[in-house]
C-alpha cells in the first residue's frame, strides 16, 4: 500500500504531462537532428533590448518591483497596444504583468472558475489550456474545428453553450494551425458571448506575426470589453522566451483577483525583463518586422515543400508554424512522427497532442535556419517517398 505521503493531489496527478515534453525526451536519444518541433524564435534577443538590460543591471535595478508590474511598464503596454491593435486598457487598474503568457493563463483559469464550470476549447490547440482549466476545477468543453479549416464555427460554438459555461477560449493567430481567426468571425463569437454573459480569453501571443492578412484584436471591440480577457506577451515577436514576461489585461474585477493569486505565488515577473520590455516596446519595432518577414519567407519555403511532396498544406496566416496534412500517408501523427526521427532525424510535433481534430497532422514550426528547413524538406520528403514505394 502506497504512503499517505505518496498519494499526491488527485487533481494534479490524474493529468497527463504535456505531450510535447514526451516527446522532445524522445530528440534527446537521437544525434543530429534537425527540430521543426520546439516553438521558439530562432532569433536572439534584438541587442538593444540586451542593451537596456545590461544598464538596467549596471544602474542596480536588481529588487522587486510592484506585483503588477513597473507602472512605466505597464504605460508602455497600454500605449503600444491602442496604437498597434486599437485595444483599450488603463495601465493602473487593467494590466497586470505575467510570467510569460503561461502564468496569465493560468491566473486566469483560477480567478474565474468554481467546480463544473465548464470552458469551450476549440482544438485543435495550444496544449496548456485543457490542463490548466482542469487544475483550476473546470470541466474542458472541446469542440473540433477540423472540419472548417481550423477556425472556430460560431453556430457549433454556440451549441456547446449550457448554463454552466463560463468562458470561451480563443488564440488567433493559433498555435498549432497558424490560421487567424477572421474579423466577421470574432463579431459572432462576440455576439454569442454578451448573449450568454460569457468571458471570452483571447490568447494573442501571436498578433505581431500575420502574414498578408488584415489581424483584428478581440480587444478591439469596444462593446466587448467588458466581457474580454486578452493574453499576450514578449515570447514570440520580441524573441524573448527565456525572458519570462507576459502580461493580462482584463476588467478591473477580474485584475484584482488574478493579484491575488499572483502576489501569494509570483510577487513578480524578473524587474529585469520589465526594464527590457519598456525597451522592446520602444525601439525593437523594426527588429520585429525583420524577423516577421524573414518567417514570412521561410513559411513560403516551407508549404510550398511539404505540398509539393504530397502533404497537402494550408497556407498558415500567421504564428510560425504550419499543420501539413498526413492523411495520404495512412499513418496516425505518433507513428509518422517517431518513425521520421529514427529514420530521417528530423523532428516535428504529432498533431494528436493538440488534441481533437488534430491526429492526421503534424506541427512543424519554421522559426528555423532555412538552409535547416531545405534540409529537413529533403530529408522528408524521401521519408514520404519511401511510405509511399512501400505502399
Ligand atoms: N500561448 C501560446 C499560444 C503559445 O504558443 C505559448 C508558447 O508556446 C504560450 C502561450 C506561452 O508563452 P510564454 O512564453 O509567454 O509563457
Amino acid at each position: 500500500m502506497s504512503s499517505k505521503r505518496q498519494q499526491f493531489s488527485e487533481r494534479v496527478s490524474t493529468i497527463p504531462p504535456s505531450g510535447i515534453r514526451t516527446f522532445f525526451d524522445l530528440i534527446l536519444e537521437v544525434d543530429d537532428v534537425i527540430s521543426l518541433g520546439v516553438g521558439e524564435p530562432d532569433f536572439v534577443t534584438p541587442w538593444s533590448i540586451r542593451d537596456e538590460a545590461i544598464s538596467s543591471l549596471e544602474n542596480g535595478h536588481t529588487s522587486y518591483s510592484s506585483n503588477s508590474g513597473l507602472l512605466a511598464c505597464r504605460e508602455a503596454i497600454s500605449k503600444y497596444l491602442k496604437e498597434r491593435f486599437k485595444a483599450e486598457f488603463d495601465p493602473k487598474s487593467e494590466i497586470l504583468l505575467t510570467v510569460g503568457v503561461s502564468e496569465g493563463v493560468d491566473l486566469v483559469f483560477r480567478s474565474i472558475l468554481n467546480p463544473g464550470d465548464e470552458v469551450i476549447l476549440p482544438q485543435p490547440a495550444y496544449v496548456c489550456y485543457a490542463p490548466l482549466i482542469e487544475m483550476a476545477g473546470g470541466t474542458v468543453v472541446l469542440m473540433d474545428t477540423q472540419d472548417t479549416d481550423f477556425i472556430p464555427d460560431p453556430d457549433v460554438l454556440k451549441s456547446l453553450v449550457t448554463s454552466k459555461t463560463k468562458a470561451i477560449v480563443l488564440c488567433s493567430p493559433s498555435n498549432p494551425t497558424g490560421r487567424v481567426i477572421p474579423s466577421s468571425v470574432l463579431k459572432s463569437i462576440g455576439e454569442i458571448v454578451k448573449d450568454e454573459d460569457l468571458w471570452i480569453i483571447s490568447d494573442e501571443i501571436y498578433a505581431e506575426l500575420s502574414y498578408g492578412v488584415e489581424y483584428t484584436s478581440m480587444a478591439s471591440f469596444q462593446d466587448l470589453k467588458p466581457y474580454t480577457i486578452l493574453l499576450s506577451g514578449f515570447s514570440k515577436a520580441f524573441s524573448m522566451t527565456g525572458w519570462r514576461l507576459g502580461y493580462l489585461c482584463a476588467p478591473p474585477e477580474l485584475i484584482e483577483q488574478a493579484l491575488k493569486i499572483h502576489q501569494y505565488s509570483i510577487m513578480c515577473p524578473p524587474t529585469l525583463a520589465q526594464y527590457a520590455a519598456i525597451e522592446a516596446l520602444n525601439s525593437a519595432r523594426d527588429d520585429v518586422e525583420e524577423m516577421r518577414k524573414a518567417y514570412m519567407f521561410r513559411r513560403n519555403v516551407i508549404v510550398k515543400g511539404f505540398n509539393d511532396m504530397g502533404l497537402d498544406t494550408h497556407i498558415p496566416e500567421g504564428a510560425f508554424y504550419c499543420f501539413p496534412s498526413i492523411r495520404s500517408t495512412g499513418m496516425d501523427s505518433i507513428s509518422f512522427s517517431k518513425a521520421l526521427l529514427l529514420e530521417e532525424r528530423v523532428a516535428v510535433v504529432p498533431g494528436e497532442v493538440f488534441g481533437l481534430g488534430g491526429e492526421n497532422f503534424i506541427r512543424c514550426c519554421y522559426a528555423v535556419d532555412l538552409e535547416d528547413i531545405r534540409t529537413a524538406l529533403f530529408r522528408i520528403k524521401r521519408f514520404v517517398d519511401r511510405l509511399k514505394k512501400e505502399g
